[in-house]
C-alpha cells in the first residue's frame, strides 16, 4: 500500500483529498503547518508529498528546499493556486517533481500521483494495471480515451470519460451525486447543481440507457 503525506491546511480540501485517496486504497497522513510537514516527511516514511506552497509557519519553497537539502527523496506534487507560475517555476528549481494547481478535480490529482508512483516504482505499477475497464459490453480504453461497444468506437468529452472512468472503476457500487460531484468536477463545484444527473443522461444515451442505474434516494450504480 502506498503512503502519501497531505500537507494542506484548508480543512476542505485536505479532507476531499483524504477521503478520495483512502477510497482508491492509499494510505494517508495530514500535516497542517510547514512544522509537521517537515518533520514527516523527513521522517523516510512516504512514497509521495503533496505539498501545499501556502502552509502556516513556513514558505513552501523554503520546506521544499529544506528537505532536498537534508537529502529526503521523497517525490513531491505541489499544490499550488492558478495565478502563481512564478512559484511553479521556482518549485521544479526547488526540487519538486510535479504540480497540481487548485482549484482542481480528484481524478487529475489521482493520476499525476499515479504517474509519479509509477516512475517512482520504475514501472511495476503499470503493468499491473489494467488498461481497458469492462462493463456491460462496453470497454474503456484509458489510453485512447475512448470508449468501445463491439466495433463502434465513441469519443467522449473529458468530462464525460472521467465520470464513465469513475462508475467504471466502482461497478454495482452505488455512487451519491455529492462523491461524483467530488470526483469529477472537483470541490468547488455548487453541491446542488444538477450538473451529475445531466451528464449521466449523456453516457446513457451514449453508451446505453441499461448500463447505469438510478437507486432512488441515493444515487447512481453501474450494473455489474
Ligand atoms: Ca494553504
Amino acid at each position: 500500500m502506498n503512503r502519501i503525506l497531505i500537507a494542506e491546511d484548508e480543512p476542505r480540501i485536505a479532507s476531499f483529498v483524504e477521503k478520495g485517496l483512502k477510497s482508491h486504497g492509499f494510505a494517508t497522513s495530514l500535516a497542517t503547518t510547514a512544522q509537521e510537514a517537515l518533520q514527516l516527511a523527513l521522517g523516510g516514511e512516504f512514497d509521495l508529498l503533496l505539498l501545499d506552497l501556502g502552509l502556516p509557519g513556513k514558505d513552501g519553497l523554503e520546506i521544499l528546499e529544506e528537505l532536498r537539502g537534508q537529502g529526503a527523496q521523497v517525490p513531491i506534487i505541489i499544490l499550488t493556486a492558478r495565478d502563481e507560475i512564478q512559484q511553479k517555476v521556482a518549485g521544479f528549481e526547488s526540487g519538486a517533481d510535479d504540480y497540481v494547481t487548485k482549484p482542481f478535480r480528484f481524478e487529475e490529482l489521482l493520476a499525476r500521483i499515479r504517474a509519479r508512483l509509477r516512475q517512482s516504482n520504475g514501472g511495476q505499477a503499470q503493468a499491473q494495471e489494467s488498461l481497458e475497464l469492462l462493463a456491460g459490453g462496453v470497454v474503456l480504453d484509458l489510453r485512447s480515451r475512448k470508449a468501445k461497444i463491439g466495433d463502434q468506437e465513441l469519443e467522449l468529452p473529458a468530462r464525460e470519460f472521467v465520470l464513465a472512468e469513475t462508475f467504471f472503476r466502482h461497478p454495482g457500487q452505488v455512487m451519491s451525486r455529492e462523491q461524483l460531484l467530488d470526483r469529477v468536477w472537483g470541490y468547488d463545484y455548487d453541491p446542488g447543481s444538477n450538473i451529475v444527473d445531466v451528464y449521466v443522461g449523456y453516457l446513457r444515451k451514449k453508451l446505453g440507457s441499461h448500463l447505469i442505474e438510478t437507486v432512488r434516494g441515493m444515487g447512481y450504480r453501474l450494473k455489474a
